[in-house]
């Protein structure tokens, strides 16, 4: 059984009130929110062992060192990578990605092209167009159908010998459309090209294994997976990663250092210049061991039901519009109701204790496509209820009769 009760008590915030309303948390995909065991890893990490990592013979540098280290291991083991030298550790999915747009982009030349879709985050396009002003690159863009599909056909149609890379998120944040990357990934391989996956909304929500789906690059986030902010992953296939220079410069990522001559750190090493955020890294290990106990596939399941249920209501709220409606779409409904602008519908919401995202979602050129500003976006996670779904829909009704 799915105990959602017993599972919202490891959330505190989830008891909060918002205008004297019980707050229900809809913004799942912006980033979760994180339980007690993971705040509880972090502190005691500051109360207990803190000290740099890889610097120190001291035992709280050791110990240090350990957690850090045997998170990369854990994470290894949870995307089943063939070993830890493939898992780099970094801020972020948007800093992932720009250490492959910077390093891998290094390999690039003028005319080559990379593909992307139209429903990329600005995270998955502005480092692109970044290495476009060091070197001359072609963007090619598959589009998408009605039902906020990618349109298979244009993608195989967009390769030629100048293609690069293929970057391309597994789900989407606005649409929820999981797109069929292992297809896209053989597809790209047939025509000698790797693939970066922007793993961001899909690591929390199914099964990833970055082997079965034979992804060269795979990048997600720590903060959307019940875990600590500032830390992410960037796992890369070891011959790339080799291939690839340095991203940054700095201690931890060098060899031997001399004003005639710097040789670089083994993998992942490597790619982890400075002071990495090891306290969190630390706590990420909880986050990843929290979501395992309850597993990746019923969280989603559960998810699944309160998406169909909840579309399925907020079909009845008349002028009604939902972006996004691909089959075994992840739990994401960005929607209007007629012409009223998502800001006003957000705010209203917000008076009502319900927390969803409104604008562009850092999707500017998917709204374009859709021939939008913006969107409201609600979200669920593994500790939203049937119950909240039902408040969420009152508001919404309530919201839609005031702007009438
Ligand atoms: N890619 C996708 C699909 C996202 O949804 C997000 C964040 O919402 C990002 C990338 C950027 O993630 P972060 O801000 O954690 O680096």
């Amino acid at each position: 059984m799915y105990d959602v009760n017993s599972l919202r008590s490891d959330f505190p915030i989830l008891e909060r009130q918002v205008y004297g309303h019980p707050l229900v948390y809809l913004d799942n995909t912006a980033t979760t929110q994180t339980p007690r065991c993971v705040v509880e890893a972090i502190e005691n990490v500051y109360y207990n062992t803190k000290a740099n990592v890889h610097r120190g013979v001291h035992t709280l540098s050791q110990e240090a060192t350990d957690l850090q280290e045997a998170t990369r291991e854990r994470v290894r083991e949870f995307i089943n990578a063939k070993s830890t030298e493939e898992i780099i550790f970094t801020r972020g999915t948007t800093e992932a990605i720009n250490l492959v747009a910077s390093s891998y982009g290094d390999l690039l030349e003028n005319g080559d092209e990379i593909i992307l879709t139209v429903m990329e985050h600005h995270a998955n396009i502005v480092p692109w167009q970044l290495l476009g002003r060091r070197k001359r690159i072609i963007l090619r863009i598959v589009p998408i159908n009605e039902k906020g599909e990618l349109d298979m056909v244009a993608y195989r149609s967009l390769f030629n010998d100048r293609t690069k890379l293929v970057a391309v998120c597994h789900v989407s944040n606005v649409l929820g459309t999981v797109n069929p990357i292992k297809e896209m990934i053989a597809e790209a391989h047939s025509n000698g090209v790797p693939v970066l996956v922007d793993g961001a909304q899909a690591i929390s929500h199914m099964k990833v294994d970055v082997q079965d789906l034979n992804a060269d690059f795979y990048v997600f986030s720590s903060h959307k997976m019940y875990g600590p902010s500032g830390v992410g992953v960037l796992y890369g296939k070891k011959y790339l990663l080799e291939m690839m220079p340095p991203y940054q410069g700095g201690g931890e990522m060098i060899g031997q250092v001399s004003f005639d001559h710097t040789t670089f750190a083994a993998l992942p090493f490597k790619f982890e210049a400075g002071t990495p955020d090891f306290v969190d890294i630390a706590a990420f290990h909880t986050a990843i061991d929290y979501m395992t106990s309850i597993g990746v596939e019923r969280i989603a399941e559960h998810e699944h039901e309160l998406l169909t249920y909840t579309t399925e209501k907020m079909m009845e709220i008349p002028g009604m519009r939902i972006f996004g409606t691909a089959p075994g779409k992840c739990a994401v409904i960005s929607f209007l109701i007629g012409n009223e602008h998502h800001y006003d519908i957000g705010m209203l919401l917000d008076k009502l204790g319900v927390a969803v995202r409104t604008g562009h979602h850092c999707a500017q050129p998917l709204m374009s496509a859709l021939g939008i500003e913006g969107t409201v976006r609600a979200s669920f996670a593994m500790y939203n209820t049937k119950a909240e779904a039902d408040a969420f829909i009152a508001a919404l009704r309530r919201v839609s009769s005031m702007l009438g």
